[in-house]
């Protein structure tokens, strides 16, 4: 640009300022530099005082944003101030220059000039200071030599400024400059991808007073310059560049589904469906059509999808209106195939494996990477903060890691994750529900024993679920035909279908596809169903008819009665009672219905019956015992496992001279008490890899 051009320029910034930001600038100087350091100025704003201008600024951001400065520099104060080291950061782009992330080639056009990303912030690195001019003071004469630094690495001076010798020198830190700088990793929105595509993700460099502003989770459009880097392996240089950015702005964006167009069109077909008196089931049947069976399944994870109402209560705690809810079982039961289809359906999902993919895993973690300059500790999201506010479907749930569990806890309950590590202190939002599926503890259920006792997940995390499906594969004949055509009936319209696309010959009529798929389609496109979703828990606010809570309250102390005698603990805790809640709200949203009426608690009550029921009964006495729900054991188990300890205690007690109970002595015993030898040398193991008792030698046990 020449000095003439870059003169006007700044003329027509002074008088662009005056027009529009005189009331910001003088605030702006008012804060300086201890609270604002920067004019944000808006992209609309500076078009509509001159396009020409505004088009410049976008295809030359670097040298438009000096000239912006500049003009601040001069521009006229009425206070005695200096804005020396303001920054301009221009914002609000327009939609030409907003790009998706995937996009972003190094052949693109917008290298080089500015552009609009959104996304959500996957790592963030901690904000360090960062040198921009180096003092060298020389050690001989005591001379101070100023560097001007960059990215390029860091410059150290030929001579000293002073005696004009090669030093040695030594960095001055209080005559040097620096400034805050930070790296972000933002990754595609999980409501913009499709079908389980891979996020792509791209790094941004910020500096000065927009670190430290966003944390990993957050949705923000940043405002950068596309740059490229050129990749380097080891100490070589290679022939291939990344694009990155150099942030100018970042806004947190705290819209729920800022994706979601929702047309007046779209939504005058909801409402109709609302109404539909078959709207449960059509619900029910646009769930993984493909997969035969488990309505009750499919009908809690739509009741998850819409999810009942959080709650704000007076004293400013909250109540989590996000329902858990984990599948277990069998290998090769469609738990898989569910859990996925979710993100179909889910207006923002995320979907994993419980190993994880990063190392940040299911929550979240501070990690030393090589993300960042040097070995610098970044800030990194896992599944439940990229879900916040969606659903995270989790899949092989208990292959997850030892650092996950504890964070669960929290992260499934407080609905969020600290973390608190290397001088890194954060707090990230987990707003999500969690949709997981497990095996069991040995692969397989094993129907001899509780099922409770085969759940490999501690009971404290376990009781976090609203609702716990088993899922037990046994052979039936009557459903494995059923389920036979079902799966056969879907491979063939998938035959159908491929054929009459890849097969131009084929013989099939349209028509002949047509009806065959008709039979395997969703009852509700899914387009349709994510968009209901999403307005839905919008606009949605149900609130509880007397009658719904009667009955709800009706069948918690029914239930609290029949898992309660003398001495058990406490069974069904009031946890249950929340789910009933937050399951009967959910169903009144489906509905879009203002009131939580009698029928969405019979609804939930229903669901909430049949898991207890599922995974409750005893399989020793065949009653309903819900004590295994929530300690992992059955009551008969409970008892067993005191009886044969008593009896340790005891013949130990008889035999003092030995070192301790002989376990030939406790067998016997056992079983004049009635119960067999096998059944107590399970137990015997069991407390024994529980350390409620140990082997002082060969033979013989002692309590601990
Ligand atoms: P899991 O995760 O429970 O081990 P998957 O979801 O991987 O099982 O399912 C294994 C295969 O069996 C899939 O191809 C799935 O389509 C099929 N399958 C299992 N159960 C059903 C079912 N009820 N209906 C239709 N297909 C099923
Ligand atoms: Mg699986």
């Amino acid at each position: 640009m020449s000095q003439a051009a870059e003169g006007q320029d700044v003329d027509a910034f002074l008088s662009f300022y005056r027009t529009y930001y005189s009331d910001e600038i003088a605030r702006l100087a008012q804060n300086y530099p201890k609270e604002r350091r920067s004019l944000y100025v808006e992209y609309d704003d500076l078009y509509t005082y001159d396009a020409d201008l505004a088009e410049r600024y976008l295809n030359r951001p670097g040298e438009m944003q000096e000239v912006a400065e500049e003009a601040l520099r001069t521009y006229d104060l009425p206070v005695d101030i200096s804005l020396g080291q303001a920054h301009v950061r221009l914002r609000t782009l327009p939609r030409e220059n907003t790009i998706d992330i995937r996009a972003v080639r190094v052949s693109d056009d917008h290298i080089g000039s500015l552009v609009a990303v959104q996304g959500i912030v996957r790592k963030a690195t901690d904000v360090r200071p960062k040198i921009v001019e180096a003092a060298f003071e020389c050690q001989r004469c005591g001379t101070m030599t100023y560097i001007p630094q960059n990215d390029s690495g860091f410059q150290e001076p030929h001579e000293c400024q002073g005696c004009e010798r090669q030093g040695p020198f030594r960095v001055n830190n209080n005559e040097s400059k620096f400034i805050d700088s930070q790296q972000l990793r933002v990754q595609e929105s999980p409501e913009g991808l499709r079908g389980g595509e891979t996020p792509q993700s791209i790094d941004v460099n910020l500096e000065d007073d927009v670190c430290g502003q966003v944390t990993p989770g957050d949705h923000v459009t940043v405002v950068g310059r596309l740059e490229m880097e050129q990749v380097t392996s080891g100490q070589e240089k290679t022939t291939v560049f990344d694009p990155y950015m150099e942030g100018v702005s970042v806004v947190i964006e705290d819209e729920e589904f800022e994706d979601m167009d929702i047309t007046e069109a779209d939504k005058r077909e909801i409402i109709e469906l609302s109404d539909d008196p078959d709207l449960y089931e059509k619900m029910i049947a646009s769930v993984a059509p493909a997969i035969y069976g488990y309505d009750q399944e499919k009908l809690s994870m739509i009741l998850q999808l819409f999810s009942g109402v959080t709650k704000h209560l007076p004293d400013g705690s909250r109540i989590r209106g996000d329902l858990h809810m984990l599948l277990i079982g069998d290998p090769g039961t469609g738990k898989s195939q569910l859990l996925s289809y979710i993100q179909q359906i889910a207006p923002r999902s995320v979907y994993t494996s419980g190993k994880g993919s990063s190392a940040a895993g299911l929550t979240a973690a501070a990690v030393r990477d090589d993300f960042g300059d040097g070995q610098q500790w970044t800030l990194e999201a896992g599944a439940l903060v990229l879900a916040d506010k969606g659903i995270a479907a989790v899949d092989e749930l208990d292959k997850m890691d030892s650092s996950d569990r504890s964070a669960m806890h929290e992260g499934l309950e407080q609905q969020k994750i600290s973390v608190s590590k290397a001088g890194i202190n954060a707090t990230l939002k987990a707003r999500c529900s969690l949709l997981g599926a497990a095996n069991p503890k040995y692969g397989r259920f094993d129907q001899y024993e509780p099922i409770g006792e085969q759940i490999d997940l501690e009971p404290a995390l376990i009781s976090r679920f609203d609702l716990i499906f088993t899922v037990t594969d046994s052979p039936d004949p009557e459903h494995d035909a059923r389920l036979a055509d079902h799966i056969l009936t879907t491979n063939y319209a998938g035959e159908l279908n491929t054929q009459r696309e890849e097969v131009a010959t084929s013989e099939f009529s349209q028509q002949e596809v047509d009806n065959v798929t008709r039979e395997v389609a969703p009852a509700i496109e899914p387009d349709l169903l994510r968009k209901y979703i999403a307005h839905a828990k919008r606009s949605c606010f149900p609130t509880m008819t007397d009658e719904a809570k009667e009955s709800i309250r009706e069948f918690y102390v029914d239930l609290r009665s029949k898992g309660a005698d003398e001495d058990a603990p406490v069974p069904v805790t009031a946890r249950k009672l929340e789910a009933l809640v937050r399951l009967s709200e959910a169903s009144a949203r489906v509905r879009l219905s203002d009131t939580v009426e009698p029928s969405d608690a019979d609804r939930a009550i229903e669901i909430v019956r049949s898991c207890l029921q599922d995974i409750g009964v005893d399989p020793e006495t065949g009653e309903f015992d819900a004590d295994v729900v929530e300690t992992g054991q059955s009551k008969t188990q409970r008892d067993r496992i005191k009886g044969i300890k008593d009896l340790i205690q005891t013949i130990a007690q008889e035999y003092d001279d030995e070192p301790g109970a002989p376990v030939d002595t406790i067998l016997e015993r056992a079983d004049e008490a009635g119960m067999d030898a096998e059944k107590a040398e399970k137990q015997l193991e069991k407390l024994r890899t529980r350390g409620e008792i140990y082997e002082p030698q060969q033979g013989y046990v002692r309590t601990t």
